[in-house]
């Protein structure tokens, strides 16, 4: 298929689980420096389609490019390295250490068991700790074990651990489920700040969030895509509100 200047390429993409198409030929181009929202009912496929772009699911069709290169077939950890990064719902924090060492656990280590066993906390480690912490708004934690932060900080610092990798692309699977209105506040311009320089996909449903975040909104319907545009054009679109909206 043709070359794309898109950082994200989804185009024809299928996945059956016993029959029934979860993702049916859908076609999905995200940008650089983009911040994309996903709504859509439960079983749309949402979160299907974030394991197959970063290989927990495997295709039955179609392409997955990122930044140019075909996805498709590659095992999960080249997908990463790659520079594709996923949040789960749950964050996978390590409770019982700092904050400081959850992210520097997380600075790719290179290949191999070389690269394992040479892992010391360099100045580049402790520098990279340093911006990343104070890009996530904890800069002042960094000592705290993980298990005493709130559960947003704790958000916030698995977002971290992603950001130490360095990814160009970032999917999280609804950030803000569980937090205050002000953790919201604070996701919501941290979400748009990591956007540049990569591109962002994020799955939601509080409506005032997407709001406050999409540069453009999808929604995805029994695996396929209702419609794409700005909030203010998808909320409009009578099936959108057929579907989702109006429930
Ligand atoms: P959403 O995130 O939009 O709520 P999902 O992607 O989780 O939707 O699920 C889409 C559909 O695919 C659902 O009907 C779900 O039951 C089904 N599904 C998802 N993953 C699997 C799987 N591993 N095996 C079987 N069915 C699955
Ligand atoms: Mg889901």
């Amino acid at each position: 298929m043709s070359n794309t200047d898109f950082m994200l390429a989804v185009e024809d993409l299928s996945v059956s689980f016993d029959g029934f198409k979860a993702i049916d030929n859908l076609t999905l181009y995200v940008d650089r420096d983009e911040l994309r929202v996903i709504i859509g009912p439960n079983g749309a496929g949402k979160t299907t389609l974030l394991d197959l772009v970063c290989g927990k699911t495997r295709a039955s069709g179609g392409s997955i490019k990122f930044v140019n290169r075909e996805m498709t077939g590659l095992p999960e950890y080249e997908i990463v390295r790659a520079g594709v990064g996923r949040k789960f719902q749950t964050p996978s924090i390590y409770e019982n250490l700092s904050v400081f060492q959850n992210l520097a656990v997380s600075f790719p280590r290179g290949r191999g068991v070389f690269g394992a066993l040479a892992f010391r906390t360099t100045d580049e480690v402790r520098q990279r700790v340093t911006d990343v912490a104070t890009e996530i708004g904890l800069a002042d934690t960094l000592e705290r074990e993980a298990a005493q932060l709130s559960h947003g900080q704790k958000q916030w610092l698995e977002i971290g651990m992603l950001l130490m990798q360095e990814p160009q692309l970032l999917m999280l699977d609804e950030p803000i489920a569980g937090m205050s209105v002000r953790e919201r506040e604070l996701t919501a311009e941290l979400l748009k700040r990591i956007s540049k320089g990569r591109a962002v996909i994020v799955i939601e449903h509080d409506m005032d969030f997407v709001q406050q975040i999409a540069d453009k909104v999808t929604v995805m319907h029994q695996g396929k895509i209702l419609a794409e545009g700005s909030m203010a054009q998808v909320q409009k679109d009578p099936r959108v509100i057929d579907v989702y909206l109006g429930h």
